[in-house]
């Protein structure tokens, strides 16, 4: 795995990160899965949608049961990816859902805690290691000892950090001993709250043969659970701030309504226009705001799948707009007009 810097401005860069014979351009985001599939989709339809990004992230708390260890074996050596029918995507795990609230005090001085529908799951090295060894993801994130930045003692995060450090150590030796050369194992920083923490994280990590993933960075995507229920995400007519060759800087103001609210939902009842004009995703191009209104209204499974297929195109292109800003040494003015209309609240 390495990482090739393609334009810099003063505070940022677009990037190349190699994995194998697979790129990931960067900034950008990967695709959340639950139990290996993106909440809502079928395969079939989400490689309708354009410019996907080529990381699936997956994590050891959402696939520990479902599709689980067993079942995946049984697909020989072609592992999860196979299993799931993403062979063209890169695949990242990580060991908590990031959908997920953290639930602190259940780790363990030898292992660490996920919680499923099923209940509380204790992860150790050998089980850690053993669904590396089945599911043969890209990139893993290390068995980490991860806790809050809340209410915590220096004490507890300094055994926060020793513990990562020994299952980190832990891994490596596993990992040399069975010679699974094919995953890139990532580092873990940890230290919470406290800033002589994670330098001592951070020092540690460095010294060891792994790439490093900061919490809360690197391929890490925190969705929040609001985005993943149904939601009519619209923005009114795109503002063409300039028409640049194929791409524009556009105005990426975002309204959203949600069920509950029934005042903004009677606005949409009537509204034969599409969830937002001019983009080109299959559920504007086919598709009202009244009728996705009426499928919400009456619960049916396709509101989220066409909202699902809008919200994830969107995300998709604004990722897209930001490298193509930078590449174009525009990022300033594209942040201007993002904050402008207010897409970040
Ligand atoms: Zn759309």
């Amino acid at each position: 795995m390495n990482f090739t810097v393609r334009k810099k401005l003063a505070k940022c860069r677009t990037g190349i990160l190699k994995v194998g014979i697979k790129e990931i351009e960067t900034p950008g985001c990967s695709l959340y899965t639950r139990s290996g599939a993106v909440p809502h989709l079928t395969s079939d339809v989400l490689r309708t949608i354009a410019d996907l990004p080529s990381a699936v992230h997956l994590s050891v708390q959402a696939t520990i049961d479902h599709p689980g260890v067993e079942s995946t074996r049984k697909v020989r050596d072609c592992g999860i990816k196979k299993f799931l029918g993403l062979e063209e995507f890169i695949t990242y795990l990580s060991i908590q859902d990031p959908t997920q609230e953290l639930r602190e005090g259940y780790n363990e001085q030898k292992c660490v805690s996920v919680f499923t529908p099923g209940g509380r799951r204790k992860i150790d090295v050998n089980q850690f290691i053993t669904m590396l060894e089945v599911f043969q993801p890209d990139i893993a994130e290390c068995l980490c000892d991860t806790v809050l930045a809340s209410k915590q003692t220096e004490k507890r995060i300094r055994k926060s950090v020793d513990r990562t450090l020994i299952f980190l150590d832990q891994c490596l030796e596993e990992m040399a001993k069975k010679a699974l050369d094919s995953c890139n194992l990532l580092g873990v920083i940890e230290g919470s709250s406290s800033e002589k923490e994670r330098i001592r994280s951070a020092r540690e990590t460095s010294q060891r043969p792994v790439a490093v993933a900061e919490r809360g960075c690197a391929l890490n995507i925190n969705l929040s659970r609001k985005r993943l229920k149904p939601e009519l995400n619209y923005s009114p007519p795109l503002q063409q701030e300039e028409e640049t060759e194929n791409k524009s800087l556009r105005d990426n103001r975002n309204h959203s309504w949600h069920e509950d609210e029934e005042d903004k939902g009677s606005v949409f009842s009537c509204d034969l226009s599409p969830i937002v004009n001019g983009c080109t995703c299959y559920s504007c191009r086919n598709h009202t705001r009244a009728y996705v209104h009426h499928l919400l209204q009456t619960k049916e499974m396709l509101a989220t799948v066409l909202l699902m297929l809008h919200n994830l195109h969107e995300y998709c292109q604004f990722f897209s707009h930001i490298r193509w800003s930078i590449e174009q040494g525009r990022f300033e003015e594209f942040k201007e007009i993002v904050a402008r209309s207010n897409f970040v609240s």
